[in-house]
C-alpha cells in the first residue's frame, strides 16, 4: 500500500515576475500557498525552501514536487542538465537549476515549461478536460504551445518552440517588419504583445473597432492553429494569454482556421465553425499552479513501484 491519499505535493509555478508555491494535497486542494517575487536564484530560492520547510512542519511531509517554468530550460529528465536554466536573458539565472532549491527535501519532482504546466492545468481542470491530444497555446509577452497526450506533454530534445513559425506574411498588406531579434517575422515576432504595440502603438484589444487589424492577427495566429491539425491532430486547441482577450479575435481566428484548412481534415471534432475545436481557457489565472501541482502528481506516479 502506498501513502497516496495522504502525501502533499510542492508546487511551483515560476513566472519572470513571481514565483507561486504551493502545497497541496493529491486531489489538488492546496492547504498552503505564497508568493514570491522573482530576483535573482540567491535572493528567492531560499525564501521558496523557506516557504516548504515552513508549510510542511504545519501540514505534514512532502511526497514529490511539480515545478511549471518560465525558460528556456531544460525539461529532459535523462539530460544531466534537467531542470537548469539555458539560455534565459533573465540576469542570473542561467545555469540556475531547480535542484539548487529541491534536492534538500530528497524527494522526486518533475520541472517542465510554464506553457506546458498551464496546458495540463487546463486538461486536468479547465477547457482541456476530456482531450487524449491537446494544445495549447499562449499569446502575451510571448508565444507558446505545449502539446500534451493524456496529460503529458511532448517534446523532443528540447521543449518545442512553435512560437518562432512562420506564418505567411504579405509585406505590402503589413509593413511591419517583426521584432523577434533571431527571426524577425516569426509568429512571436509579428502578434505578442509587444509587436502589436511597436507597430500600431496601442495593445489589441484597444483596436477592437478595427476589423482589419483583429483579421490580419487572427490570420497569423490561424497559420499555428492550422499546423498545430496538421502536426498532431489534436482533440481541442486552447488559446490563452493576453492578447487572446482582444475582442473578435478568437472568431478571426476559428473563421481563417478553417479556411486555411479548407475542409482538409475531416473529423467531428472539427466542428462547423470551430467553436467547439478553438476555445479560450477556462482556468484564467490558476491554470499554471494546477498544472504544477499535476506534474507534481506525475512525479510521484513515476516514482512509485507496483507492488
Ligand atoms: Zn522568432
Amino acid at each position: 500500500m502506498h501513502s497516496d491519499e495522504n502525501s502533499l505535493i510542492g508546487a511551483i509555478e515560476a513566472g519572470g515576475t513571481k514565483f507561486i508555491c504551493a502545497l497541496a494535497r493529491p486531489d489538488g486542494t492546496i492547504v498552503a500557498r505564497a508568493r514570491i517575487d522573482t530576483r535573482t536564484p540567491e535572493e528567492c530560492f531560499p525564501e521558496v525552501a523557506a516557504f516548504f520547510h515552513d508549510s510542511a512542519a504545519t501540514h505534514g511531509p512532502i511526497a514529490a514536487f511539480g515545478v511549471a517554468s518560465f525558460g528556456p530550460i531544460d525539461i529532459d529528465p535523462a539530460s544531466p542538465a534537467y531542470g537548469t536554466f539555458t539560455t534565459t536573458p533573465k540576469p542570473g539565472w542561467q545555469g540556475a537549476r531547480f535542484h539548487d532549491v529541491l534536492d534538500r527535501f530528497g524527494v522526486p519532482f518533475v520541472v517542465d515549461t510554464d506553457v506546458n504546466g498551464a496546458a495540463i492545468g487546463e486538461w486536468q481542470a479547465g477547457a482541456g478536460q476530456g482531450a487524449r491530444t491537446l494544445a495549447y497555446t499562449t499569446i502575451g509577452t510571448g508565444v507558446g504551445t505545449g502539446v500534451l497526450r493524456d496529460g503529458r506533454s511532448l517534446m523532443g530534445f528540447s521543449h518545442y518552440e512553435m512560437g518562432h513559425i512562420h506564418p505567411s506574411h504579405d509585406h505590402a498588406a503589413d509593413p511591419f517588419p517583426g521584432w523577434c531579434p533571431y527571426h524577425g517575422d516569426c509568429l512571436e515576432g509579428l502578434v505578442a504583445g509587444p509587436a502589436i504595440i511597436k507597430r500600431w502603438g496601442t495593445s489589441l484589444d484597444h483596436l477592437a473597432d478595427d476589423p482589419a487589424k483583429i483579421e490580419l492577427i487572427g490570420g497569423y495566429i490561424a497559420d499555428l492553429a492550422a499546423d498545430l491539425v496538421l502536426m498532431h491532430m489534436p482533440d481541442r486547441l486552447i488559446f490563452g494569454g493576453g492578447v487572446i482577450k482582444a475582442p473578435g479575435l478568437i472568431e478571426a481566428v476559428r473563421r481563417r482556421t478553417e479556411k486555411r484548412l479548407n475542409g482538409y481534415v475531416r473529423n467531428d471534432r472539427l466542428d462547423p465553425g470551430l467553436e467547439r475545436y478553438i476555445v479560450t481557457p477556462g482556468l484564467g489565472d490558476d491554470a499554471g499552479i494546477t498544472g504544477a501541482i499535476a506534474l507534481g502528481r506525475q512525479a510521484l506516479a513515476q516514482h512509485q513501484t507496483p507492488d
